[in-house]
C-alpha cells in the first residue's frame, strides 16, 4: 500500500476501497500484449543495431496503459503493465518510478522551492488534498501470479523493492493502477492541464502515468525530484487505450490503431478545418458529435518511444499533410482557432522537411501539432497554441524537439542545454532560412541575433553566469528560468552557430548529422556530443567544448592597428582581450571597394574556405594576446573588419572594424530595437522655458553601445529670453546665453564584473555642478555608490533663478564626498529598500558639515491598493551647513530641487504657490521629511519659554504613509501617459525636527 499524502489518512481509505472494488469487478491478466516481443525484431532503429560504442547499454520499457476519462470529475484511472528489460552489467534490486504530477502539491519540493523563492502557490481542490497522481499497490507479474511489492514513496519518486533481484539480461512484467487529477483551480504552471472554452472541456494528459526512472550508464537510477523543469525517459514501446466520452476528438503520441473505427472518413470530412475557415476566436463552435453518455476507446501504439501523452477537445478540427518522406503532419486546432489554422499542417511539414534535410531525418511516422494553449514537446506531439504566421516560431521550436528530446533522449532535467538548447538553434535556423529579407545590412535584427545571440551577448558579461554545463534545477535555485536558466536555450544555441564558424558550414553540418545518426534513440550526454563531433571532425576540440560548456569566458577581439611597411604590404594587429580563443576570419575593403576575405586558424585545423589562410595564433588568455598579419597589397586598405558573418560572438563589436561605425538618427520617442553592430546615437529637440531664460531652444542627444556600454545624454540650449520675466542683464555665453548638461557612464569590466563609473556636469540655470562616481553592484541585490560632487551659484545673477533664492549663499562651493549603501528587497507581496547616506564636505569646499541619513521605502501590496511606507531620519552636524542641502520639515532641500527640471528654476510652478508663510501653499516636492501638511508654513516650535517659528532644520525623523488607490481612480491620458498621470491616494506624515 502506498500512502500518498500523510495528512489525509481517512480520505486514503475511502479512495483505496473505491479502487479495490473496481479491482473486482475486472478480468485480470487479459494481457497478450505483442508489441514487445516484435519491438527487436522488426525494429530497424534498436539501438543495439547500431550502439554509439562497444559496451553501450540502454534499459528497454513495454508499457500497456488502459486508461478512463470522467470528464466532469477530471480524474483519469488507468492500469498499466509494463514489462522492463534490464540490458545493464547490474543486477538490480529496486526500481523507481516518476509522479510528475505530485510535484504540485502543498509540501512537495516543488511548493518549497516556491516558497523559498518568496512565490506564493495557489493549489486547486484536487491539488490542496495531495491528489495528483495516486498510485495504489505496485506487482509484480510472474504467469498467472501478481506479487505486492514494497514501496517507498517521497513526493515525486517511488521507490519499489523488488521481490526477487533483476539480473543482466532479465526482464520483469510490472502491474499497477493509479488515477491522475486534473486540477484549474490553482497558480502554478502544470503542462497537464484542463480548461474549459464555450462550456467545453479540454483535457492536456502530460506525464500522467507513473514512468519508470531511466537507469543509464553515467548516473545509474535518476530519482531528481520534479522540480517543474525537464524530464527524461527510457526508450521502448507503448500501446494505450484511452477511454474517452464519445464527443472527445483525440491525438496522441504513436499510430492510431483504430482509426477507421474513432475517426471515419465521414466523420473525418466533417472535421476538416476548412469547413470553418471564417471562424473567429470566440465563435461558438459547431456540434458535430453530440454528447450522448457513452465512450469512445482510443488505440495508439508507438515504437521507439519514451513517453507517451494526448490531448483531447470536443472542438478539434483536423488537417493533414505529408512530407516527401511520407511523414504525416496532424494538425489539430479548436474550432474557434480554425480561422488560423488553415495551413498549420503545411508548415509542420516544412519544419520537419527543412530538418530532416540539415540535420537528419524525422525517423517517426507522424508528428502531431495541437492547438493547446501550450508550448511544449512530446513525443510525435507538440502542444502550442497561437494562430498563422505568429505561432511559427513556436511551431519550428517544438518541432525541433522531436529531434532533441525526442529521438535523442537526453537527460535534460541533469543538463538541459542538451535538448532546449540545440532546439532553440534548429528553432533559429528554420526562421533564418525561410526569412524574407536577407540583406546583409547592419541594422537589421535577424531571428539568429534577437533569439541567441542578443540574450547570449547580455548575459555573457555578467559574472554570476553559471556555465552550461549545471543541472536544470541548480540555477541558482530560481523557479522558471531565474537564475541565469535561460542560457541553456541561447548560450548553446549561440554556441552551435560558433562551432559552425570554426568548422565550416559542410563540415559542421555533417558533423551535426552523425552526431544524430549516431545516438538516434539512446541517451546522450554533453561529453557524447563532444566526443561524436571530434570523432568526426579528427581533430582537438576540447579547446572549443571547454570553453563554451565548462566557463563563462567570453569572446572579445580588436582589431588594433593598421600599417603599411615599406614595399606593398600591410602589418594589421589584431588583439585578444577577451578569455576566450577562437579562429579569425576578417575581411579588407580596399581603396577601390575590393574586398579580400583572410582565415587565421587556432591551431593547425583549417577549415573549408574561399578566404586566403594565414598562419595560425596559437595562444589563449594571457598567451600571444597580439597577432599581426602580413598582408600583401599595393592598394590603400581602408578598413579591416572581423567576422563579416557576425556569428563569433564577440561580446564588443564596436573595435571589430578599423573604423568603428555609428548611426545617428532622429528620436521619434518609439522604441528602437537594440544592435550590437554600431554605436547607436539619437537626437530630438528639446524646448523648456523658465523664467530668468525665457524660452530654451535645445537639442538632445543620446548614445549607447548595446544599451550596455558607453551611455552619452546630453542636451544643449539656446536661452532666447523671449518671455523671460526678470529682465536680468545677460553677459556671458556659458550661463547666460547657452545652458548644457551632460551625463557619461560605462562599465569598469577590465577592473570588475560589477563595477561601473559615471560622470556629471551641468551649467545650468544659474548652478555649475560636477558630479562623479563608482557604482559597485554586490549580491543579494546590495549596491554601493561612492561619489563626489561639488556645485556652485557664482554670480549674484544666478540667484534669481531659484524658488528659495534665500535658501542659497552667492559663490559659496558645496562640495561633498558621498557614500550611499542600498539594498533592494522584494517578498511575496512587498517590495522596497534601505538605504544608508553618508555625507562630507570635501577640502576645498566653502561648507563645513556632514550628514546621516537612513531611509526606508516599504510598500506593501493589497492588489489594487498599494500601501507605501516611508521612515527616514536625518542627522546633520557641522560647523557651517550649507543651507541648500539642510533638513526641510515638509519638502526636498533646494540642493534636491535642482534634479527636477520642474523646480530648478522659477517659471514653471506659479509664483503664488511659493514661499512660506502663516498659511499652507499648494507647492510640494517631496523629499526632506516630507511632512506634507506643512507645505509653506511656517511651523511655531515651543523651545524653553520663547516660540520660534521655522520650515527647515539640522536633524529629525519622519514616517510618512501613502494609500494609493490610483488602479481604483486613474488619469491616465494615453498618449502622454509617460509625462503626467495623476495620482490619488491619502497620505499621512508624523515626524519631528531640531532646529
Ligand atoms: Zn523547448
Amino acid at each position: 500500500m502506498l500512502r500518498f499524502c500523510k495528512i489525509f489518512p481517512v480520505l486514503y481509505l475511502f479512495l483505496s476501497s473505491v479502487l479495490c472494488f473496481a479491482q473486482n469487478d475486472e478480468k485480470p491478466f487479459v494481457q497478450n500484449f505483442s508489441l514487445e516481443e516484435s519491438y527487436t525484431k522488426n525494429n530497424e532503429w534498436y539501438w543495439k543495431k547500431s550502439k554509439p560504442f562497444a559496451d553501450y547499454w540502454q534499459q528497454d520499457v513495454h508499457y500497456n496503459i488502459q486508461a478512463t476519462l470522467n470528464d466532469s470529475t477530471q480524474i483519469i484511472s488507468g492500469k498499466e503493465w509494463l514489462v522492463y528489460v534490464n540490458n545493464s552489467p547490474d543486477t538490480l534490486k529496486e526500481v523507481f518510478f516518476h509522479l510528475y504530477q505530485n510535484a504540485f502539491q502543498p509540501g512537495s519540493y516543488h511548493d518549497d522551492l516556491y516558497k523559498n523563492n518568496k512565490t506564493k502557490a495557489i493549489y486547486g481542490k484536487y491539488e490542496k488534498l495531495g491528489l495528483n497522481t495516486f498510485v495504489k499497490d505496485v506487482y509484480v507479474e510472474e504467469s498467472s501470479r501478481r506479487i505486492l511489492l514494497r514501496t517507498n514513496m517521497n513526493n515525486t519518486i517511488l521507490q519499489v523493492k523488488l521481490n526477487k533481484p533483476l539480473a543482466p539480461n532479465a526482464q520483469v512484467k510490472f502491474y499497477l493502477e493509479f488515477d491522475t487529477y486534473f486540477d484549474n483551480g490553482g497558480n502554478v504552471r502544470r503542462r497537464m492541464k484542463t480548461f474549459t472554452h464555450n462550456n467545453y472541456k479540454h483535457f492536456d494528459g502530460v506525464h500522467w502515468y507513473p514512468r519508470i526512472a531511466v537507469y543509464d550508464a553515467k548516473r545509474r537510477w535518476d530519482t531528481d525530484q520534479h522540480l517543474n523543469k525537464e524530464l527524461y525517459g527510457d526508450f521502448g514501446s507503448f500501446h494505450v487505450e484511452l477511454t474517452l466520452p464519445n464527443h472527445y476528438i483525440a491525438e496522441a503520441t504513436g499510430t492510431l490503431v483504430n482509426e477507421n473505427e474513432v475517426l471515419p472518413t465521414d466523420l473525418k470530412q466533417k472535421l476538416d478545418v476548412k469547413n470553418f475557415a471564417s471562424k473567429k476566436i470566440g465563435d461558438t463552435p459547431s456540434v458535430i458529435i453530440l454528447p450522448n453518455g457513452t465512450s469512445k476507446k482510443w488505440i495508439y501504439e508507438a515504437i521507439n518511444v519514451h513517453d507517451f501523452a494526448w490531448t483531447a477537445d470536443p472542438t478539434y478540427r483536423i488537417s493533414e499533410a505529408k512530407t516527401k518522406k511520407g511523414v504525416r503532419c496532424i494538425a489539430i486546432c479548436q474550432e474557434e482557432s480554425a480561422g488560423g489554422w488553415q495551413t498549420a499542417a503545411q508548415l509542420t511539414a516544412k519544419i520537419i522537411e527543412t530538418y530532416s534535410a540539415d540535420f537528419g531525418e524525422y525517423t517517426w511516422p507522424k508528428i502531431v501539432v495541437a492547438d493547446a494553449r501550450d508550448g511544449m514537446e512530446y513525443n510525435m506531439l507538440t502542444l502550442c497554441g497561437g494562430t498563422s504566421p505568429s505561432y511559427t516560431s513556436l511551431f519550428a521550436h517544438e518541432v525541433g524537439h522531436m529531434w532533441f528530446y525526442g529521438i535523442l533522449g537526453s537527460n535534460e532535467t541533469y543538463r538541459a542545454m542538451m535538448d532546449e538548447g540545440f532546439t532553440q538553434f534548429l528553432n533559429i535556423w528554420f526562421l533564418e532560412k525561410n526569412r524574407k529579407n536577407v540583406k546583409s545590412d547592419l541594422t537589421i535584427v535577424s531571428p539568429k541575433d534577437a533569439n541567441l545571440y542578443y540574450p547570449y551577448l547580455r548575459s555573457a558579461v555578467d559574472a554570476s553566469q553559471l556555465p552550461l554545463n549545471t543541472h536544470s534545477d541548480q540555477f541558482y535555485s530560481q523557479i522558471g528560468h531565474g537564475g541565469g536558466y535561460g542560457t541553456v536555450y541561447y548560450k548553446t544555441g549561440t554556441m552551435l552557430y560558433n562551432l559552425q564558424y570554426v568548422l565550416g558550414d559542410s563540415l559542421f553540418q555533417a558533423a551535426m548529422k552523425n552526431y544524430y545518426y549516431q545516438w538516434m534513440f539512446k541517451h546522450p550526454y554533453p561529453e557524447d556530443f563532444r566526443n561524436s563531433i571530434t570523432a568526426f571532425v579528427k581533430t582537438d576540440l576540447s579547446w572549443f567544448f571547454d570553453q563554451w560548456i565548462e566557463t563563462n569566458k567570453t569572446i572579445d577581439y580588436a582589431v588594433k592597428k593598421v600599417k603599411r611597411s615599406d614595399s606593398g604590404f600591410y602589418n594589421i594587429t589584431f588583439s585578444r582581450t577577451g578569455r576566450m580563443q577562437m579562429p579569425l576570419d576578417f575581411t579588407v575593403e580596399l581603396k577601390s571597394g575590393k574586398k579580400i576575405s583572410y582565415h587565421i586558424p587556432n591551431n593547425y585545423f583549417v577549415k573549408k574556405t574561399e578566404a586566403q589562410v594565414l598562419d595560425p595564433w596559437i595562444g589563449w588568455d594571457k598567451v600571444r594576446q597580439n597577432y599581426t598579419a602580413h598582408i600583401k597589397t599595393d592598394e590603400k586598405i581602408v578598413n579591416v573588419l572581423i567576422d563579416t558573418t557576425y556569428r563569433l560572438a564577440d561580446i564588443n563589436q564596436l573595435d571589430n572594424s578599423l573604423k568603428p561605425y555609428n548611426k545617428l538618427k532622429f528620436d521619434n520617442l518609439k522604441y528602437q530595437p537594440v544592435n550590437n553592430r554600431y554605436y547607436q546615437e539619437y537626437w530630438r529637440p528639446d524646448v523648456w522655458y523658465n523664467a530668468v531664460d525665457g524660452i530654451k531652444a535645445g537639442l538632445h542627444y543620446e548614445g549607447y553601445y548595446f544599451k550596455r556600454d558607453h551611455f552619452i545624454s546630453t542636451t544643449i540650449w539656446y536661452n532666447s529670453a523671449i518671455g523671460e520675466t526678470d529682465n536680468q542683464p545677460r553677459k556671458e555665453i556659458f550661463m547666460d546665453y547657452v545652458s548644457f548638461m551632460f551625463k557619461y557612464s560605462n562599465p569598469l569590466r577590465k577592473i570588475d564584473d560589477n563595477l561601473s563609473w559615471y560622470y556629471d556636469t551641468r551649467v545650468l540655470d544659474g548652478l555649475g555642478l560636477i558630479e562623479t562616481g563608482l557604482i559597485k553592484n554586490l549580491k543579494n541585490n546590495h549596491s554601493l555608490n561612492l561619489n563626489y560632487k561639488h556645485f556652485v551659484r557664482y554670480r549674484e545673477r544666478d540667484m534669481t533663478y531659484l524658488l528659495y533664492p534665500e535658501l542659497w549663499n552667492v559663490n559659496k562651493r558645496n562640495e561633498t564626498i558621498n557614500l550611499d549603501w542600498t539594498k533592494k528587497y522584494n517578498r511575496l507581496k512587498s517590495s522596497g529598500q534601505f538605504n544608508f547616506g553618508l555625507r562630507t564636505s570635501g577640502p576645498f569646499s566653502d561648507y563645513n558639515y556632514a550628514t546621516l541619513k537612513p531611509e526606508l521605502l516599504h510598500n506593501i501590496n493589497l492588489g489594487k491598493l498599494q500601501f507605501k511606507n516611508r521612515l527616514v531620519g536625518y542627522y546633520i552636524s557641522g560647523t557651517n551647513v550649507a543651507p541648500e542641502s539642510q533638513l526641510y520639515m515638509a519638502q526636498a532641500n533646494p540642493e534636491e530641487m535642482m534634479d527636477s527640471k520642474f523646480t530648478r528654476s522659477r517659471g514653471f510652478v506659479p509664483e503664488e504657490w511659493l514661499g512660506f508663510g502663516e498659511s499652507l501653499n499648494h507647492f510640494h516636492h517631496g523629499g526632506g521629511l516630507n511632512l506634507r501638511g506643512f507645505s509653506g508654513y511656517l511651523v511655531p516650535a515651543a523651545s524653553n519659554d520663547t516660540v520660534e517659528i521655522s520650515y527647515r532644520g539640522f536633524s529629525g525623523a519622519a514616517y510618512n504613509v501613502e494609500m494609493d488607490f490610483s488602479k481604483l481612480v486613474n488619469f491616465k491620458p494615453k498618449k502622454l501617459a509617460r509625462y503626467f498621470f495623476l495620482a490619488t491616494y491619502l497620505f499621512f506624515d508624523a515626524g519631528t525636527i531640531s532646529t
